[in-house]
């Protein structure tokens, strides 16, 4: 879709990409080396975890494939409860709709979008076996109280980072306070992989080593030596049986768990990934100037609430969320159509994932999240925000929405 006629566009890429990471994707094709699994990738991971602070940090194909990866490591059971957020991109909860297990959504703090301590405390039984939450719009959730009510009950903490590459929770990452964090360098994020790219964090030894077997497509499954091997051994060079002991004809499997799949982040995506890594801070810099300035000139707005913010905690500015004020008697999506046309393209993050029809086929339906109902249909606006926004840019999005409110006052 062209976006000529958009004085503000919704950019297709939420970071900036120059001669830097041209120069290392050419840099890698022109080495001759092999361009999966290699020396960038395991750089990247390393870099990634000493940026975050993740004892474990596995790269893969896109941050999907590590929500499937956390889902299948908490090793769910039929019956099992899981409380996720709604207000959320369905992919964060997508793993759990095949299960057998009970979902129940849970509202959102209608300041920051994320669910809030006591909304995740009234919904855990002693059948709660995890919780996933997301950090809406690069905005931390209140990890600390979350995580003190998930560790009185014995509850895993999914954290949906997609957004929150950046933001800061009292010093601290946010993926590193859960049991797992799930990361996407998809083209919209804060940083990208050339357009697809994810990370696994994990705090646990033995699953970050079962997650890295199964991206490498092989089994988590139990081995035991064969009886009786009637062939003799295939004699492969050492590094290569130890890796790969099932080829020697040595074993024989037991008990398969997870067949293990291919999601390995290529080289050039993990070359572009440091680059980007290494501009992250500056980029995130400008998010929060242009969140500042929009913040500053909407409170002067009649009818529009911004987003409360709370010291220490940090937002990578993924998304900027202003909500209308039901009393104005004003219709958001009138509003929304206005700003549209006025030349600000806006998309409204994100549908309430209980609303969603593979979810009320299971049962889910309205009346089940009411804030984060009320907020999605008559409150929330999404305004670009993207490092490359200019100034002038900014300040028309505030005069354009303060004449559009007089307007339809
Ligand atoms: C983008 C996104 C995902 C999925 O990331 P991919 O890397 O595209 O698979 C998951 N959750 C949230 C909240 C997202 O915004």
């Amino acid at each position: 879709m062209s976006t000529d006629r958009y004085f503000v566009p919704y950019l297709p890429t939420g970071s900036t990409f120059g001669q830097d990471e041209i120069d290392a994707v050419a840099r890698v094709l022109r080495s001759g080396a092999k361009l999966s699994c290699g020396p960038e990738r395991d750089a990247f991971e390393a870099e990634f975890a000493a940026y975050t602070g993740a004892r474990h940090a596995l790269s893969l194909t896109n941050a999907t494939i590590a929500l499937e990866f956390a889902t299948y490591l908490l090793g769910l059971q039929p019956g099992d409860e899981v409380i996720a957020a709604t207000q959320t991109y369905q992919a964060n909860v997508t793993p759990l709709l095949g299960l057998p297990v009970v979902v129940r959504f849970c509202d959102i703090d209608p300041d920051t979008m994320n669910i809030s301590p006591e909304a995740f405390a009234a919904l855990v039984t002693e059948r709660t076996r995890a919780v996933y939450l997301v950090h809406h719009g690069g905005n931390p959730a209140d990890l600390d109280p979350i995580r003190a009510i998930a560790d009185r009950h014995g509850i895993a903490v999914v954290e949906d980072c997609a957004h929150a590459l950046g933001a800061w929770y009292h010093g601290r990452s946010p993926g590193t306070i859960g049991d797992l964090g799930c990361w996407s360098f998809q083209s919209y994020k804060n940083i990208s992989t050339l357009g697809e790219g994810g990370m696994l964090t994990v705090s646990d030894d033995r699953w970050a080593e079962v997650a890295g077997r199964i991206r490498a497509i092989e089994p988590d499954a139990d081995f035991v030596p064969r009886a009786d091997p009637q062939l003799g051994e295939y004699r492969a060079p050492a590094d290569d049986l130890e890796r790969h002991a099932k080829n020697a004809y040595r074993e024989d499997c037991v008990a398969l768990r997870h067949p293990g799949t291919n999601s390995s982040l290529c080289e050039p995506a993990a070359a572009v990934g440091r680059v980007q890594l290494a501009q992250l801070d500056k980029l995130v810099a400008r998010r929060r100037e242009i969140a500042e300035m929009l913040d500053r000139g909407l409170a002067a707005v009649d009818g529009i609430r911004t987003q409360r913010r709370v010291p220490g905690i940090d937002s990578a500015h993924h998304l900027y969320t202003c909500f209308l004020d039901p009393e104005t008697g004003i219709e958001r999506d009138q509003l929304i159509r206005r700003l549209d046309a006025a030349g600000i393209q806006i998309q409204l993050r994100y549908f309430p994932v209980h609303l969603l029809p593979e979810w009320r086929r299971l049962g889910h339906g309205v009346g089940e999240c009411p804030t984060a109902e009320r907020v999605w249909f008559r409150e929330q606006i999404n305004l670009p925000i993207y490092p490359q926004l200019t100034d002038s840019q900014v300040h028309f999005m505030v005069e354009t929405m303060a004449n559009t409110l007089r307007e339809l006052a």
